[in-house]
C-alpha cells in the first residue's frame, strides 16, 4: 500500500509495535532515541535497520518536527552501528526508502544498514 503522507502515525505499523515490545526483534543498539534491529528479511551478511523511538513517518516528517537531540542521536546511532559492527572498512551502504516511490513499506522511518560483502551497484 501506498504510504500517505496527509494521513496521522499509524500506531499499529510494525516497527511501532515492535518499539512498543509487542513484538520480538534481535536488538542491536538502543538509547534514549533510536532502537536498531537486525531485519528480520537479511539481503546482505549484515542487514541492520535503525529507527528513531519517536512517531516519524519519513524522512521529511522527522528533518522537520524531530529534536535536535534525536537527530544527533540518530545520526550518532548509524555511525556507531556501523562502526561497531566492523563495516568502516570496507565500506557499507545505507538506504532509506522514503514514501510511495521510494518503496517505503514501513510507515515508520528507518535506515538499512547493508554491509559485509562487495554490495555492488547501488541501482539496476
Ligand atoms: O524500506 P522498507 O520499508 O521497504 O523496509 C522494511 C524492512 O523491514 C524490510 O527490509 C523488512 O524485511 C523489514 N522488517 C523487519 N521486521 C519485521 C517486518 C519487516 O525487519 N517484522
Amino acid at each position: 500500500m501506498p504510504i500517505d503522507p496527509t494521513l496521522p502515525y499509524d500506531e499499529g505499523n510494525i516497527f511501532a509495535r515492535i518499539l512498543r515490545g509487542e513484538i520480538p526483534n534481535k536488538t542491536v543498539y538502543e538509547d534514549e532515541h533510536v532502537l536498531a534491529f537486525h531485519d528480520i528479511s537479511p539481503k546482505a551478511p549484515t542487514h541492520v535497520l535503525v529507527i528513531p523511538k519517536g512517531a516519524y513517518v519519513s524522512w521529511d516528517d522527522f528533518s522537520s518536527r524531530a529534536s535536535d537531540a534525536e537527530i544527533g542521536a540518530y545520526v550518532r546511532a548509524i555511525g556507531l552501528i556501523a562502526r561497531e559492527a566492523g563495516l568502516v572498512e570496507p565500506g557499507y551502504r545505507l538506504l532509506a526508502n522514503v514514501g510511495e516511490d521510494g518503496g517505503q513499506e514501513v510507515p515508520h522511518l528507518h535506515v538499512h544498514i547493508f554491509g559485509g560483502k562487495p554490495l555492488g551497484p547501488m541501482l539496476a
